[in-house]
């Protein structure tokens, strides 16, 4: 944590943008948050720990932190962003349930492996993503539900 406030500082200073203790705040339930979230769980979250701020502030802060490296965007074929913290992050895939939407981490050691091993043609990797599109056990669950009806 104090790495990444410390690159937040660092930035700040650098641009010269005021250093509230807002995007400091927002940057610590950022790294309490599990898992990843959206603009909105965010703000609700902050409201939840009684560290209310405008959305107006928020979007600025997630703005700020994407330029930073701090966080990083998906948007897993829809129009909701989500975001996620980037540091001590496990190498992870995403589930995302095409039904309601939930996000889910999917992590397996062996795809992660070959992954690296797979040959590129000269090209680095340096991240990767894998988004697996499907329906969740709960939307499956309540989809068998509806048929026994
Ligand atoms: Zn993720
Ligand atoms: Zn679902």
């Amino acid at each position: 944590m104090e790495r990444e406030k410390q690159i937040l500082a660092n930035y700040i200073k650098e641009k010269g943008l005021r250093k509230t203790p807002e995007r400091f705040a927002i940057l610590e339930k950022i790294a309490e948050y599990k898992g990843h979230f959206t603009v909105d769980e965010l703000f609700a979250y902050m409201h939840e720990k009684n560290f209310p701020v405008s959305r107006s502030t928020l979007y600025n802060a997630v703005e700020l932190f994407l330029e930073c490296n701090l966080i990083e965007r998906h948007t897993f074929d829809s129009n909701v962003a989500y975001y996620e913290r980037k540091f001590n992050k496990e190498p992870h895939n995403h589930q995302i349930c095409t039904v309601c939407g939930k996000i889910t981490k999917h992590r397996n050691r062996d795809l992660t492996r070959q992954i690296k091993h797979v040959g590129f043609r000269g090209f680095k990797v340096e991240s990767y993503q894998l988004n697996l599109y499907g329906i969740c056990k709960k939307c499956q669950r309540e989809a068998q539900k509806n048929i026994e009806k």
